[in-house]
Order: C-alpha cells, then sequence, then structure tokens
C-alpha cells in the first residue's frame, strides 16, 4: 500500500530532521560551554547537573555508561 509507506518516510524524515537540530544544538553549545542537550542521547541535560558541572555535556545516565566503557577498555 503506497500511502502507508508514503507516511512511514515522512514520519522518518520527520525524526531525521529532529535529531539534526538537536545535534546542531549541542554542537552550538558546545562553542560555549557545556551543553544543555546530552552528545550522547541528545536529550537535555537535567538542570540541577548542569548547575552542579557547567560543562558537563552528557546527562547523567550517558556519562556513567561511557565511563563503564572506558574502564572496560
Ligand atoms: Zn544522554
Amino acid at each position: 500500500m503506497k500511502l502507508g509507506n508514503a507516511a512511514f518516510d515522512l514520519a522518518d524524515q520527520r525524526a531525521e530532521q529532529e535529531r539534526e537540530t538537536g545535534i546542531r544544538a549541542a554542537r552550538a553549545a558546545l562553542a560555549r560551554e557545556g551543553s544543555p542537550i546530552c552528545m550522547g542521547c541528545g536529550e537535555e541535560i537535567d538542570p540541577e547537573r548542569r548547575a552542579a558541572l557547567p560543562s558537563a555535556r552528557r546527562c547523567l545516565h550517558c556519562q556513567q555508561r561511557l565511563e563503564r566503557f572506558r574502564r572496560r577498555h
């Protein structure tokens, strides 16, 4: 069914655009210091975490995952 595929394509495109917008916002923020948006997952970083660590670029979840990964390698 062509109509169904077109709807899926549109949703895919929108998701792609949203991802790119998030990446751009994260990169722009990195030009300053830290990031309001996690580099790992693109989600907003907890304001409390940013207040405690203004240069944070990842949410707590992604930071912990990264540190676990680093310890293993
Ligand atoms: Zn994250």
